[in-house]
């Protein structure tokens, strides 16, 4: 295998066999194709695309790269969820524990932060001892004893996509339909499930942003997981403004508590209910959209859903008195006050602006392997179409110092922005459902 004719071929727009893009990602994971020719074919996928023939051969060889997760013979339903990502994005956290409670079993493998969003395993990490690489084996024997468990893309999962995604990280190949339908099918197709619920982010902070890429990426992952014997149904939700209150890891966690106590910003329960749903439903531990939601609800009225999540971090060595006590978690060094700028009403709250600001504030990665800093982030507790009076605090900066302070300042500044009139481009938070039957519009 020549690996630059492969390049030049994709490059130039045409196809590789399936016994090529095998060999090509067997040969990558087992790092005899260096990472600049990774990159200049992930370059090439992103501008050309796959065909899905070549699509299906390179999730194929990114799925048997490594091991799969086996859950026969257990006495629940197994159905997981994945986002393609988002800011404020922290539906996992709550889902994974409440869906538990309600009969389901939840292997939630997630990711770490990918391009301007953060990831739920790093998320999970900024709680002191908690640990995300769960062998297999540990793994199912906590489905099996708990229902749930919450891990990174352990060494044996998809370990090409493992390296992809951290590739794809750092060279701006994230934004590219097949490049994330490989990488979220591979892994979690090697989780075994029955079914498999997707979250695809449309808006300005969204890898995608229009919703009729939102609606391709929705159709090509069911048809790659429907292919595969997992059902697969997709939700699309908004991400033109933040998901809930708070962005950056430990600042994520604390509302995620907050929602589990059933006290969690409006927008996060819909959309977090609404994908939590669909898991029952496709589970079949409810027939009706309202029967699962009743289950829901009352897994958190009843103090389950926290009780099951308390569980989780014990059982994978992190410190549970958190959830009494969320001043355990990581904190930031500064914090600080945005005040709106002027009287009017909001008309962006922008996601981007706020993930990346991050990103420069040490929450997440410029280079792979970087460290982060779970403390820092933002609070903004205003969302398109609120009134505002000037000088009202509507968000709050959470830095390592004063020089983070004022990025973070500038950040909000750019990312809120007020004007006289209601914004008239605000997404519904959840607009379709697709299905293998075909897409419904529901707002
Ligand atoms: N989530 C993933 O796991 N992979 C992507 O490419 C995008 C979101």
């Amino acid at each position: 295998m020549v690996v630059a004719s492969l390049i030049e071929r994709k490059r130039d727009g045409g196809a590789l066999t399936a016994g090529e893009w095998a060999a090509l990602i067997e040969a990558f994971a087992a790092d005899r194709v260096p990472r600049y020719q990774m990159a200049a074919m992930l370059m090439a996928i992103l501008w050309r695309g796959l065909a899905p023939a070549e699509l299906q051969a390179m999730t194929d060889a990114m799925l048997n790269s490594g091991a799969r997760l086996d859950f026969s013979g257990l006495d629940r339903p197994v159905v997981d969820k994945h986002s393609t990502g988002g800011v404020g994005d922290k539906t996992s956290l709550i889902l994974a524990p409440l869906v538990a409670c309600c009969g389901v079993a939840v292997p939630m493998m997630s990711g770490r932060g990918l391009g301007h969003t953060g990831g739920t395993v790093d998320k999970l990490e900024s709680i002191p001892g908690f640990r995300t690489g769960l062998s297999l084996d540990e793994t199912r024997a906590q489905v099996e004893r708990i229902g749930v468990a919450m891990l990174s893309q352990t060494p044996e999962i998809a370990p090409a996509d493992r390296k992809l995604y951290a590739l794809r990280d750092v060279t701006a190949t994230v934004e590219s339909i097949p490049l994330i339908c490989a990488s979220i099918m591979s892994k979690k197709l090697a989780e075994g499930l029955g079914g498999l619920v997707l979250d695809v982010k449309t808006g300005s902070g969204a890898f995608l942003p229009s919703i009729d890429d939102g609606l391709e990426l929705a159709r090509t992952m069911i048809r790659v997981g429907e292919g595969h014997g997992c059902r697969t149904v997709a939700l699309l939700t908004a991400m033109d403004r933040p998901l809930g209150r708070a962005m950056g890891h430990a600042l994520e966690i604390e509302e995620s508590l907050q929602a589990l106590e059933g006290k969690g910003p409006d927008d996060l329960v819909t959309v977090t209910m609404a994908l939590a749903v669909e898991m029952l439903l496709m589970a079949g531990v409810a027939d009706t959209a309202v029967r699962a939601r009743e289950q829901l609800d009352r897994a958190i009225e009843s103090g389950q859903a926290l009780a099951r999540f308390r569980e989780v971090i014990e059982a994978q060595g992190g410190d549970a008195a958190i959830v009494d006590d969320p001043s355990r978690l990581p904190q930031a060094g500064a914090v600080e006050l945005f005040h709106a700028p002027e009287d009017g009403i909001v008309q962006t709250v922008l996601p981007r602006v706020l993930g990346r600001a991050i990103i420069a504030l040490g929450g997440g990665r410029e280079e792979v392997g970087d460290a982060i800093d779970p403390a820092v982030g933002f609070v903004v507790t205003v969302k398109p179409g609120d009134r505002v009076r000037r000088g009202q605090p509507v968000g709050s900066v959470f830095a390592a110092d004063q020089a983070g302070i004022t990025l973070g300042q500038d950040a909000l500044a750019e990312a809120i922005r007020v004007g006289p009139n209601m914004p008239h481009d605000v997404r519904p938070l959840v607009s379709h459902r697709v299905s293998p039957g075909g897409v419904e519009e529901l707002a």
